[in-house]
């Protein structure tokens, strides 16, 4: 039996996973990406890994799972250097944050996933960055850590380079069409590329995309500022962080406040992040730049330490996600070689999905913990 060629279009996480588990199986494989691979919004994440409020209760299992395939991971040296198991300490300023925090606690430790109240000491205890007299009270989350993204996709690639597969930066693929048995993946250029099965990664752009190949699957696209309940800004599609120059003092753990995420990053700099943070000026706006003081401000006004520290540099991403919020990991229709797989949390669940994925595109075996993600489920109408 000949060994299937696939072709990867996206070179993102998802991508650059998906390509590496298939190169280290002897498997043909070319991965084309219309920029440079690892420049998405594989390198304008948060990148916390995690598997918190995450409904329902299949996609929390997906994501527990992720978390679980990063920690199995950190058993090898490659994983140890990409992911970074510091826990996540959330803290609570008032009575409202801290009845939250009951209520997310509660919930997790039901499901079996380790989480438990603290005192401000304690949380002091666990970075001393946190001021005990600043904080009502808080919550550890000991499993939680973060991915360096950026170290990753370079390495996995590299890695599946080394071992036979080819990767193609500047190669923007134009739409897919079936050609027999086969997929045929027809570039921006007009070159044609024959697979025995591709998987389209291309993560934002990828409900357009397929759109052009005929395939359904809607996603929150970038000038798309409704939101999916009141208030709730995380699911417009841009987000923006705020990276700051190194700390005297490194944080230690991944750490939230009522209205903020702050993590480490490479270098002892700290990477901020907060819910609807980007979400309503456009990319392309210069008042994005706005964000970094607001962000700052927010970490000041809780973390003493932050007083003199400035910020260096402003990202913004654009998030692959899919219009009910959910992973889609399948074959389509109408192009039964075509897989498609774009996810929000990408960085919790690369390395699970490309294990996942890897199984259904090899030995066709389809894997149950992907049954409520099917791109079928967008067909027929009702969707754009
Ligand atoms: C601000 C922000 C915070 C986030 N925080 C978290 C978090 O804390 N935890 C978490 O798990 N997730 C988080 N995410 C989501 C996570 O970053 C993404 O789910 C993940 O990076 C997606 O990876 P990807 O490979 O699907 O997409 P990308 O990294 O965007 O890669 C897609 C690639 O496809 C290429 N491409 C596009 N169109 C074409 C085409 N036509 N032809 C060829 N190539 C094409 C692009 O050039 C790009 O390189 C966050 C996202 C943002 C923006």
């Amino acid at each position: 039996m000949n060994t299937p060629r696939v072709v990867i279009v996206g070179g993102g996480l998802l991508g650059a996973s998906v390509a590496h588990a298939l190169a280290v199986r002897a498997v043909p494989v070319t991965l084309l990406d219309a920029a440079a691979p690892g420049t998405g919004a594989s390198a304008s994440t948060f990148a916390w890994a995690n598997a918190q409020k995450k409904k329902p209760e299949a996609y929390f299992r997906l994501n527990a799972e992720g978390l679980a395939e990063y920690h199995r991971l950190a058993e090898t040296a490659a994983g140890r250097r990409w992911f970074h198991p510091v826990g996540n300490v959330e803290i609570a300023t008032d009575a409202a944050s801290s009845a939250a925090l009951d209520a997310v606690v509660a919930d997790l430790t039901e499901r079996g996933y380790r989480a438990e109240r603290i005192t401000g000491r304690q949380a002091a205890g666990l970075d001393p960055v946190i001021d005990p007299d600043r904080v009502l009270d808080a919550a550890w989350f000991p499993d939680e850590g973060w991915v360096d993204t950026e170290r990753m996709v370079a390495d996995l690639l590299d890695d599946a380079v080394a071992v036979g597969a080819e990767v193609r930066a500047h190669c923007p693929v134009a739409r897919f069409e079936q050609s027999g048995a086969r997929t045929k993946v027809v570039l921006a250029d007009g070159e044609e590329i024959l697979a025995d099965q591709v998987v389209c990664a291309a993560g934002a752009a990828t409900g357009r995309l397929l759109a052009d190949s005929g395939v359904t699957v809607p996603l929150v696209e970038e000038g798309d500022r409704r939101l999916r309940a009141p208030g709730d800004e995380r699911y417009t599609a841009v987000g923006g962080l705020a990276d700051t120059a190194a700390l005297r003092v490194p944080l230690r753990r991944i750490l939230h406040t009522p209205d903020m995420g702050l993590r480490p990053a490479p270098g002892g700099r700290v990477v901020l992040g907060g819910d609807g943070a980007g979400s309503r000026v456009p990319r392309t706006d210069h008042g994005i730049f706005g964000l970094g003081p607001m962000l700052i401000d927010r970490a000041r006004k809780v973390f003493p330490a932050f007083a003199d520290v400035p910020v260096e540099r402003v990202r913004v991403g654009v998030r692959p996600l899919p219009a009910d919020g959910l992973t889609v990991a399948g074959f389509t229709e109408p192009l039964p070689g075509l897989y498609a797989l774009v996810t929000h949390s990408g960085v919790t669940l690369a390395p699970y999905l490309a294990w996942l994925v890897t199984g259904e595109l090899l030995d066709g075996r389809e894997a149950p913990e992907l049954a409520a993600f099917r791109p079928t489920r967008f067909a027929g109408p009702g969707h754009r």
